[in-house]
């Protein structure tokens, strides 16, 4: 099963993509995460990313899509995945859709997780990270138990320089013009899904299930 997640900057595509991972036995493939996991460790992939992150951009496609393609040519992408933030432009879907071709493979589905922009830049305004162990939090819907203090390796949490108000704005723009329209994109090529990203994340897998089940 191989799945792309749609879905704007904090629509809960990452947090539904673990999930399906975890359900279907599959590797949760993050271009986002692969760009932070670079910057921790001081690659020159990671400081050249970390530009454009740092100022809700893209990275341009040749990078993006060179890493991505380098991680689902992986032994352990076999069976499937779920790609969580790639594709984000029409550019990065044709080059993987191309890729595919060449092996005789396909993307099943395309996942679009809906949720409104006021939603999204009240989650991600209020979106707290450990420095230290990177877990999440987020100051109305999961508090730290002490302000600044991650719950569970006590490291400060922080503001992520790209969860910063004017950098969701930015990155909201960004997703308007350049991923919105591979909603259009996979719609034509009849495999888009959606589900909503406003209800409970308990029932979120549930919901996921249901319209794959749907065929
Ligand atoms: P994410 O964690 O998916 O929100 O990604 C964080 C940032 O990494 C984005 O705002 C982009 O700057 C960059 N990024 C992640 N995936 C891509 C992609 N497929 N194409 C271009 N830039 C990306």
């Amino acid at each position: 099963m191989k799945i792309i997640m749609l879905g704007a900057p904090g629509a809960g595509k990452g947090t539904r993509a673990a999930m399906i991972a975890e359900h279907y036995g599959i590797p949760h493939i993050s271009t986002g995460d692969i760009f932070r996991a670079n910057l921790k460790a001081g690659t020159a992939l990671g400081l050249e990313a970390k530009k454009y992150m740092d100022a809700g951009e893209l990275v341009p496609d040749d990078l993006t899509v060179k890493i991505l393609l380098d991680r689902v040519s992986q032994d352990d992408c076999k069976e499937g995945y779920v790609l969580d933030g790639f594709p984000r432009t029409i550019n990065q879907a044709e080059v993987l859709e191309e890729e595919l071709e060449k092996l005789n493979d396909k993307i099943d589905f395309a996942i679009d997780v809906d949720v409104s922009d006021e939603v999204i830049e009240e989650r991600m305004g209020g979106r707290r990270v450990c420095v230290k162990c990177s877990a999440t939090f987020h100051i109305v819907h999961a508090p730290t138990k002490v302000e600044g203090v991650c719950d569970k390796c006590e490291g400060e949490t922080i503001l992520r320089a790209d969860d910063a108000p004017e950098t969701v704005r930015q990155r909201l723009k960004v997703y308007h013009e350049q991923t919105r329209p591979l909603i259009e994109f996979y719609k034509n090529h009849g495999i888009l899904r959606m589900v909503s990203g406003s209800g409970s994340i308990t029932d979120a897998l549930a919901a996921v299930i249901e319209v794959l089940n749907q065929g």
